[in-house]
This record gives structure tokens, C-alpha cells and sequence, in this order.
């Protein structure tokens, strides 16, 4: 029986029984991990910004993924919010857990789903601090090496690797530097949840910093000077952008968890990223 409801509904896997989760063909299922810290994003947009932005976007994944390949399963498990973001803790609202939580988060549900013979796991988030990265990459490597899965960070390398640059819409200014908070993400928010961006973003003023550079390490946002929590220009934050990038974030999780599942060369970090995870220490 073909019911069309039912070939583009989302599996939630807090909704599904145990039985229900026997019966799934190991190969032909992959499951998606939402995982984002709740963050301050300056004082106009939401703590959860990255955490909605990213389950948002798994979920429009798996729907373009169920029409795609009807023959799969596609399985959304619970958003995790959780992650790294130390350096903005100077401001209420931002909850940081050590990349070591992470690490042992991400693994613990890989290899929970491993251990029942599961080989296909997505992980989303949108957060992209080096130790948040570092965490997640080295329960990716584990899962690999001791579980033989298959498991893939999609846009880290996507976008440490001037890939949005690349392809975006003409702005007329150097998108690179909208870090946080900032004209991307305000934009995203403008168009995903308009009634949880605060107006007050139009009045703010642009504010940059490279947060890659030595003489930033182990500072928090209010000892660099980034009193309202934000680096970027969210003045300029607008709506059709947001859903461009909203839809080139989906793009990038349909293509590499299709690329993931057919064996092909995926996308990896930048080698000066990798080197920044190892030579960072576990914190
Ligand atoms: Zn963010």
C-alpha cells in the first residue's frame, strides 16, 4: 500500500518502538544527529539559534532525502543541545559542556545504534567552534575505527573552506567576517522565526573580529570588547538571503549523507582546522 502522507512524513526516534527500530534494514537506514549548544547570539537573536537553525535543517534534509530515495529510511533523533562555547559564557543564557562531553555524547549514541548493527550516522550541527569540532571529529574517528561506521560531519568543511563564499549571491561586502550573530545568521533567524529576532538588530552597529588569530585564544567574548555578544554586521540581515542559505545548508546535508551512503569521497576539514582540533588540548 503506497500512502503519500506516509513517504514524506519525518521518523522521530523518541516515537518509534523497540521493535519498530529491530525491524529497520541496517542498510538502508541513517539517522541524523542534531547537536548545538544553547548559546547567547547578541541581543537580538535567541540562545537557541544554532540549536533551531540545525534540526530545522536535518528536518528538510530528510524530507528532500524520503523523496529522493523512497527505498531508505531516514531518522531524525532527538536534538541534542549541547556544546562547546566557553568563550561566551560572560553572557547569561550560553551553556558550555567540554569537548570531552561532546566526544562521549556523539560516541555514546553512535555506538549505541552500532552495537545493534546500525552503520549510517549524519552529524548536524551548526556550531563551529574548534573544540565543539574536535569533540565530534574524535567520536567520529572511534565510531570508525571501532564500530566500522559510517559517519560524516557535513558542514564544518563546507564551511571552513570558503564554499559559501563561493557560491552565494553578490552582497558587496566580505561575508567571511559575520562570525556570530551577525548579517548570516540574523538572516537565517529573519527568515526562519521572524517573530524571535528583535528589532533592535537594525540599530546595531557592525562589529569584527578574526577569532582565529593567536592573540584571541582562551579569551571570552567580553575581553575582546564584544559587549552585545555578536561580531558581524546583523543591521544588514535580510530575509531572502536567510532563505537562500537556509536552503544551500539542506543542499549540503542531502548531498553528503548521499555521497556518505554511496561511498563517495566526502568533504573533509581543512587541514589548518584539523591541526587547530589536535593541537588543542581537551577542555
Ligand atoms: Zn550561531
Amino acid at each position: 500500500m503506497k500512502n503519500k502522507d506516509h513517504d514524506f512524513k519525518i521518523i522521530k526516534f523518541e516515537e518509534l518502538n523497540w521493535k519498530q527500530i529491530e525491524k529497520l534494514d541496517r542498510n538502508k537506514t541513517i539517522f541524523f544527529l542534531p547537536i548545538s549548544p544553547m548559546e547567547e547570539h547578541g541581543p537580538h537573536l535567541p540562545i537557541g539559534t544554532d540549536y533551531l537553525i540545525i534540526r530545522d535543517a536535518a528536518t528538510d534534509a530528510i524530507k528532500f532525502l524520503n523523496k529522493k530515495r523512497p527505498d531508505m529510511t531516514f531518522i531524525l533523533l532527538p536534538s541534542n543541545p549541547v556544546g562547546y562555547c566557553k568563550f561566551s559564557t560572560d553572557f547569561p543564557g550560553s551553556i558550555s559542556v567540554s569537548g570531552k562531553t561532546v566526544r562521549d555524547i556523539v560516541y555514546s549514541v553512535g555506538s549505541s545504534l552500532a552495537n545493534h548493527g546500525f552503520k549510517y550516522l549524519i552529524i548536524c550541527t551548526y556550531h563551529m567552534a574548534i573544540a565543539h569540532l574536535k569533540g565530534i571529529y574524535s567520536a567520529m574517528r572511534k565510531l570508525e575505527s571501532k564500530h566500522s561506521m559510517k559517519v560524516c560531519e557535513p558542514w564544518g568543511p563546507f564551511y571552513y573552506s570558503n564554499q559559501i563564499e563561493k557560491s552565494e549571491p553578490k552582497l558587496g561586502f566580505d561575508t567571511k567576517k559575520e562570525v556570530h550573530a551577525g548579517f548570516r545568521e540574523t538572516s537565517l533567524m529573519k527568515y526562519q522565526y521572524p517573530y524571535l529576532v528583535d528589532e533592535s538588530y537594525k540599530n546595531l552597529q557592525s562589529i569584527y573580529r578574526d577569532l582565529n588569530s593567536p592573540r584571541v585564544l582562551g579569551k571570552t567574548f567580553k575581553q575582546l570588547g564584544l559587549n552585545e555578544g555578536y561580531i558581524g554586521s546583523p543591521a544588514r540581515a535580510d530575509a531572502d538571503y536567510g532563505r537562500w542559505f537556509f536552503g544551500l545548508t539542506v543542499n549540503v546535508f542531502v548531498k553528503t549523507t548521499l555521497d556518505l551512503y554511496d561511498g563517495k569521497k566526502i568533504p573533509e576539514l581543512p587541514k589548518h582546522i584539523i591541526n587547530a582540533t589536535r593541537l588543542l588540548f581537551w577542555q
